[in-house]
């Protein structure tokens, strides 16, 4: 079968390897018939996430057709049409009886991962060993180990184009703007203008918020204002000599600043002083002001959650203004899709959401390579993918 292969820094490649197996009981293996890029993706194809392996397939957002399930699959049969969640749940552990999903405590034995940063997190789809190892879905089959928890199953009414972004896209941003605590009447600043940038938009919206600015420095702008002109913009390539994102969004916001900061950006990686792990690890330093900006910029007494994704260490950070003002910062983890995609798929064929709005191109799977940098470089309008299989 095809698939699409990490091949080392910078590059990506569509590979023949053969059709993934049932290996465990409980697995499923899934004929894939759509599936995207994230963000996250961009971080493998820079190689920022650690224990990449050449060959390793990628893709973390799928949906397809049961094609064979194991002797102890009970919710599955198959020619069944379901999506996938992006993180692998065992459904049984601690984390797992709460919904609390992308916290597995038995998917991902990952020693790094657990040393640095202090416990497990749940294995992932394509997302290098760092998370387990299993095989993604930009690839014709997928395993889906513990498939009766992993799978969702689509009803007719929700077809592939709208029921894939059950995967991850709409469970992350929904879940930036539940866990971050927006409310009726808050004014909320998102940094990151993509898809996951655009979705936690409308979910603000949805949950009540009064004003919604987005803050990035491409066109993704200028298509904001000219589709959602109810939502403000700042690009921080167009800020005068004096002004700094913060002082521009202290001026929108009474001169108090946003309620709420929403890192749905790009974090990749931050700035580290000699950290020990992070050295080991070979990770390049560099230091992500937008946390900082985020510190600064709400109000005192603000709260800012990240849900762009960040390895390692952040020196340089401003905790003394974080301490002063009263500022909760919120780790916001990769999301519990779990927790929220049933609740999601009910929204959906309620009309209250509308997962189309993202989608600016389709592809096919054989091409999907080259739309990896066109995505990087944010070329030609670029914004989700619908990748046909
Ligand atoms: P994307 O690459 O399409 O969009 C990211 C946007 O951030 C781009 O438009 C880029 O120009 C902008 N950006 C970069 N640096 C910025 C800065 N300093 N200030 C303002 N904007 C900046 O990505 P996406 O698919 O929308 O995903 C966004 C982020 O969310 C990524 O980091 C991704 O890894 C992360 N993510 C997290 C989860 C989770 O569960 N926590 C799930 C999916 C994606
Ligand atoms: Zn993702
Ligand atoms: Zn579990």
């Amino acid at each position: 079968m095809h698939a699409l292969a990490w091949m080392g820094k910078n590059k990506v490649e569509i590979v023949e390897v053969s059709r993934p197996k049932i290996i465990e009981p409980r697995d499923v293996i899934v004929r894939v018939t759509g599936s995207t890029v994230c963000g996250s993706d961009l971080h493998l194809l820079h190689g920022v996430i650690v224990e990449l392996q050449k060959g390793d397939i990628l893709g973390h957002e799928f949906c397809g057709v049961v094609d064979e399930v194991g002797s102890s699959v009970t919710r599955f049969k198959k020619g069944q049409r379901v999506v996938a969640s992006f993180q692998i749940a065992c459904g049984e552990c601690y984390y797992c009886k709460q919904k609390l999903s992308s916290q597995c405590e038995r998917t991902n034995a990952n020693t790094i991962a657990n040393a640095m940063y202090g416990g497990r997190t749940a294995g992932m789809f394509g997302y290098s060993h760092f998370t387990g190892g299993f095989a993604g879905g930009q690839a014709e089959f997928t395993r889906v180990p513990f498939g009766d928890v992993n799978l969702l199953p689509l009803p007719d009414d929700v077809p592939d184009e709208k029921g894939l972004y059950l995967s991850d896209v709409l469970a992350t941003s929904w879940h930036a703007v539940v866990d971050t605590g927006v409310s009726k009447g808050d004014v909320v600043a998102i940094w990151g203008a993509g898809p996951v940038g655009q979705m936690a938009a409308d979910f603000s919206l949805l949950n009540g918020a009064s004003k919604v600015i987005m803050i990035d420095n491409n066109w993704r702008l200028e298509y904001i204002q000219r589709k959602y002109p109810h939502i403000e913009t700042l690009d921080f390539t167009k800020l005068k000599s004096d002004e700094t994102v913060t002082s521009k969004l202290k001026a929108m916001c009474n001169n108090r600043g946003p309620d709420i900061a929403l890192e749905c950006a790009a974090g990749e990686y931050a700035k580290s002083w000699g950290h020990t792990i992070e050295m080991a690890l070979g990770l390049e330093t560099d230091t992500s002001e937008l946390v900082n900006e985020m510190i600064t910029s709400v109000r005192n007494f603000g709260r800012c959650g990240i849900t762009g994704v960040y390895v390692g260490f952040c020196n340089h950070f401003n905790i003394g203004s974080l301490m002063e003002r009263g500022i909760r910062l919120i780790g916001n983890g990769q999301a519990p899709v779990h927790m929220y995609w049933e609740s999601l798929l009910q929204m959906i064929r309620e009309g209250k959401i509308d997962p189309l709005r993202m989608v600016s191109h389709r592809v096919n799977l054989i091409d999907l390579d080259k739309v990896y940098y066109k995505f990087e470089k944010k070329e030609d309008g670029i914004q989700k993918v619908f990748v046909q299989t």
